[in-house]
């Protein structure tokens, strides 16, 4: 499976990327991973418009989940519209928050263009993916994700203060994109985002493959993120994420 990052930036888009979005594609079907504000147009430096399969929402958090409202006018009003809807999976009350967005009622809401599948813990498939859902630890209802495809996988934290879920969801992942949102100081707010230094403890925890540093909040320095995760006691690669990136993990 190839995982090209669309959008890494944490909390709100930053000068050289939009807010969190992941591309995940496999035997030609592509699926999303987050869609935040500003991901839909530097998605099109990668694939056609019409060309996503499924999305899968970590949380209705702005920056993870905005871009469905324009992309529904893409589904709907495009001279290719109406397109088949999309199945997203999401938190149980996205189709009312995202209708409240766009300023829809909530019938029909988004769901002319989207088929609303309700995110629960556990396992299931789209596409030719295994997907993953486990719930972590952040202030609304929110999911990290574990996706495998032809024996290789892929490990997503979302948004997550320190969580023992985490680290079973990322257990032995080739790649694990991790948060990385809080530079370390003394009034950090538990229970919200990690660190460089945790998100590595937690891959080291996890026996991950290769770590990507992800949601970099622009306020903060990427060097001392990277500095700060370097202290985490984690043996394997340790990388800052960045919009336009490819992995290819071969089955
Ligand atoms: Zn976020
Ligand atoms: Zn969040």
């Amino acid at each position: 499976m190839k995982l090209t990052i669309i959008g890494c930036s944490g909390s709100f888009p930053g000068p050289d990327s939009p807010a969190s979005c992941y591309l995940l594609e496999a035997e030609g079907f592509r699926m999303l991973l987050d869609f935040g504000n500003g991901s839909l147009g530097a998605l099109q430096r990668h694939i056609g418009l019409y060309d996503v399969d499924a999305i899968c929402l970590s949380h209705l958090h702005a920056d993870h989940c905005l871009d469905l409202c324009p992309y529904h006018v893409v589904r709907t009003y495009s001279p290719r519209g109406p397109l088949p809807r999309l199945p997203v999976h999401a938190p149980a009350d996205a189709p009312r928050r995202l209708a409240a967005a766009y300023g829809m009622p909530k019938e029909p809401g988004l769901e002319t263009a989207f088929d609303f599948v309700r995110l629960s813990p556990g396992v299931f498939e789209v596409g030719p993916f295994q997907v993953t859902a486990a719930p972590v630890n952040h202030p609304v209802e929110t999911y990290g994700f574990r996706v495998s495809h032809g024996g290789r996988s892929i490990a997503y934290s979302a948004d997550t203060g320190e969580s023992a879920e985490l680290v079973k969801l990322a257990s032995g992942a080739d790649l694990f994109l991790c948060e990385a949102s809080f530079v370390e100081g003394p009034a950090q707010p538990a229970d919200l985002h990690l660190t460089g230094r945790q998100a590595a403890e937690h891959a080291a925890a996890a026996d991950a493959g290769t770590l990507v540093l992800t949601h970099l909040v622009p306020w903060n320095s990427t060097e001392q993120v990277l500095e700060e995760a370097s202290r985490g006691g984690f043996a394997g690669r340790i990388e800052l994420a960045r919009s336009g990136a490819h992995y290819d993990l071969e089955g």
